[in-house]
């Protein structure tokens, strides 16, 4: 059974016990996966330490050029990458053509975009205020040492999200993979640290209480974790009594809200892909759809007719659209909440039911007939089921999109971008998508509010993420 061993200052570090990691589809043992030690956590902290002054004073051109290289070698490895992603989170491998479901190859080029792009963002010194008495700069300058928590949906994506722009401002990483997603996050980690300096880039794999071991020390200077509002909300809790700084990327529950005057037919595949893209494994899904009494029907009836012409199946298999849910507590999550749902008057339009066979599988659901109050609108569900909710007055689709706790993203659909603007405008999330959802871009800033966390990932606002303001202050010389 092969080994994924971490890597630690350079070097390939096996650890004494080791868990097995699972193909969701098959059920099939992929290898066994290093469950990093106490010692070998403190070793890629002190390796990430060690190397940091060094990293950060190399000009910014250089840490670009490596970095770019990293990109290629994304790139070289692409289909490598994406074929372990397929196997080991289940999201087909797919394609980018058109009519190609945006899958595991989709989320390898994801990768090598969100690298070449904070790679090379001009982030020039800042004039902040200057006159005859005084002229002050603002310069960013890296935290130090940066420890990356990553979750298993877009296991590779998401890693980069965290380790890239943290690099560019001269930190260094260690970063602790999902347990679900080991295999195909140590299989980039170690193509990435072989392009950069030993020490740069040093990873650590196991469950949450080795991510605890990572965070709950004044070895971290700075926290980027993207996960679920409970094991937030712990890693806060920890990083406060050490006063470390967190960028928090939370749960959500995005609301759509299509307007009367909106095109069914036109908008179906953008509502299709904005809440099942990744089987609804995605952050910033589409998980309530709000729709008038006038567009409900036809609405429900076109997300129908996508859902049913897409194969479900093994993603390495050619034309497979639809992959497993990633684990079972997911697919429990899912399956207990359609159930619910049935039990409360939803009606399952499509879907409903896992497949008997290996794997958790569970088909594109979609239930009408509820109302907020009910669970499966309320809470998170992060799977292939989605509540098509009716509403009356806007006004109501607006407060019920507002309720709830979490706020990351949101859209309205409409055929007046105006409107729509103006309806978008009283939303409370981060991102309000106006005829698209989920669409984010490395230039885009992209983060949460309410319990969706705090801190922003991608653009210039992601760098100062990754960076602290440092003023220098020079008094002129007649005075
Ligand atoms: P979890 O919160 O379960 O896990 C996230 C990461 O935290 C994993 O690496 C996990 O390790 C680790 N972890 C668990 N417990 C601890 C602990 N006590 N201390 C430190 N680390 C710990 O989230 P999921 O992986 O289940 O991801 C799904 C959730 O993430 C959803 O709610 C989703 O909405 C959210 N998410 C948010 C995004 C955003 O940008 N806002 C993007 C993507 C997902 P292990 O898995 O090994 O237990």
């Amino acid at each position: 059974m092969v080994e994924f061993h971490n890597v630690i200052d350079g070097r390939s570090v096996a650890s004494p016990d080791t868990f097995a990691s699972f193909n969701p589809a098959t059920g099939e043992c992929l290898g066994r996966v290093a469950i990093s030690t106490p010692s070998q956590v403190q070793q890629a902290l002190s390796a990430a330490r060690r190397a940091q002054p060094a990293w950060a004073a190399l000009p910014d051109a250089t840490r670009q050029d490596h970095l770019l290289r990293v990109a290629d070698i994304l790139n070289a490895n692409a289909d490598h990458l994406a074929e372990w992603v397929t196997k080991e989170q289940g999201k087909p491998l797919g394609g980018l053509g058109t009519g190609q479901v945006p899958g595991a190859r989709f989320e390898l080029w994801g990768c090598e975009v969100w690298t070449r792009v904070p790679a090379t963002i001009p982030l020039p010194v800042e004039v902040v205020f200057e006159d005859d008495t005084r002229r002050d700069e603002l310069h960013r300058k890296p935290y130090g040492v940066i420890a990356a928590i990553s979750p298993w949906n877009w296991p590779l994506m998401i890693a980069i999200w965290q380790i890239i722009p943290a690099l560019r401002m001269g930190n260094t990483v260690v970063i602790k993979p999902s347990e679900f997603t080991s295999i195909c996050s140590l299989e980039m980690f170690r193509l990435i640290a072989e392009q950069l300096p030993p020490g740069v880039l040093n990873t650590v794999s196991g469950d949450g209480t080795v991510g605890q071991l990572l965070v709950d020390t004044p070895a971290v200077d700075k926290v980027m974790f993207t996960g679920s509002g409970p094991t937030g909300a712990k890693i806060a809790a920890v990083a406060a009594r050490h006063l470390t700084p967190t960028t928090m990327e939370l749960g959500g529950n995005d609301a759509a809200i299509v307007l009367d005057d909106a095109n069914p037919q036109q908008i179906a595949a953008g509502l299709f892909w904005g809440a099942f893209l990744n089987m609804g494994q995605t952050c910033a899904a589409i998980k309530r759809l709000y729709v008038p009494d006038s567009l409900h029907d036809a609405i429900v009836e076109a997300l129908g007719e996508i859902a049913q012409a897409l194969p479900m199946g093994n993603g390495l298999d050619p034309g497979i659209c639809v992959g497993p849910i990633q684990n079972r507590k997911q697919f429990q999550i899912v399956s207990d909440l359609v159930e619910d749902a049935q039990r409360h008057g939803g009606r399952i339009v499509c879907g409903g039911q896992a497949p008997s066979g290996p794997g958790y599988f569970f088909p594109i659901t979609l239930v009408t007939g509820l109302r907020d109050g009910h669970r499966l609108v309320d809470e998170e569900q992060f799977g292939p089921v989605l509540p098509i909710v009716r509403y009356h007055q806007i006004e109501d689709a607006i407060a019920s999109a507002n309720r709830a706790e979490a706020g990351l993203g949101a859209s309205v659909w409409g055929g007046d971008p105006e409107r729509a603007r103006q309806v978008a405008m009283r939303l409370q999330a981060g991102t309000i998508w106006i005829n698209q959802h989920g669409m984010v871009h490395p230039m885009v800033p992209f983060g949460g509010t309410k319990r969706s966390g705090w801190g922003v990932e991608f653009g210039v606002d992601g760098l100062k993420g990754v960076s602290q303001a440092q003023v220098l202050s020079f008094a002129k010389a007649s005075h």
